[in-house]
């Protein structure tokens, strides 16, 4: 069941150095630039059911009382499943795709490195110190480039709200956006 949803998502781009191949790879994420809201599973634990019967019955039924909605953007990261809308809109990011990870013992979608196929797990592009997609410095988030997709997203995933790195830099959104890429045609 999908956890985290909003109106809009972006594209965030940047490259890493492959941790096997050394050669320089384009990565992606997902990142939502706008207010999302987040399901909040433990509130479950408020409630109370009879059985498994009415749990599932309960679990089948839609509850906008346990989506609560956050006020930062946010990078997404270990995503589990996207809605069929979303795969359409990354279908020219080869290199990311559902892959089975050995180090978390899941399959979540990554990144592959365009040189030798090794993946670019999202720990090492997450959640190491100044990562591709958790910049702590100007130099580093000025590799980073947003392309807005105007479509709602639905994910099962995980995210991070607490970056602020924007505020902090003072840099805008829009001026990290590079304009959505248009396919020429050859005659
Ligand atoms: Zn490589």
């Amino acid at each position: 069941m999908p956890d985290i949803r909003s109106p809009s998502f972006a594209i965030a781009s940047s490259t890493v150095s492959c941790w096997k191949c050394k050669e320089i790879t384009p990565v992606i994420s997902l990142f939502l630039p706008v207010e999302f809201e987040a399901y909040e599973s433990d509130r479950e634990e408020d409630c109370t059911f009879a059985d498994d019967e009415e749990y599932q019955s309960w679990l089948d039924q839609d509850h906008p009382e346990m989506w609560q909605p956050r006020t930062r953007t946010a990078m997404l990261f270990y995503i589990e499943t996207l809605i069929h809308e979303t795969c359409e809109a990354l279908a020219d990011y080869k290199h990311y795709f559902l892959d089975y990870s050995q180090t978390s013992e899941d399959c979540y979608y990554m990144n592959h490195c365009h040189h030798c196929g090794m993946i670019q797990g999202d720990f090492f592009l997450h959640n190491e110190a100044d990562a591709a997609f958790n910049p702590q410095y100007k130099e580093s988030i000025s590799k980073l480039s947003l392309s807005i997709i105007d479509q709602p997203i639905s994910v099962t995933g995980s995210y991070n709200d607490s970056l602020d790195i924007f505020e902090y830099w003072d840099i805008t959104i829009p001026s990290l956006c590079k304009p959505a890429t248009t396919k020429t045609s050859t005659s």
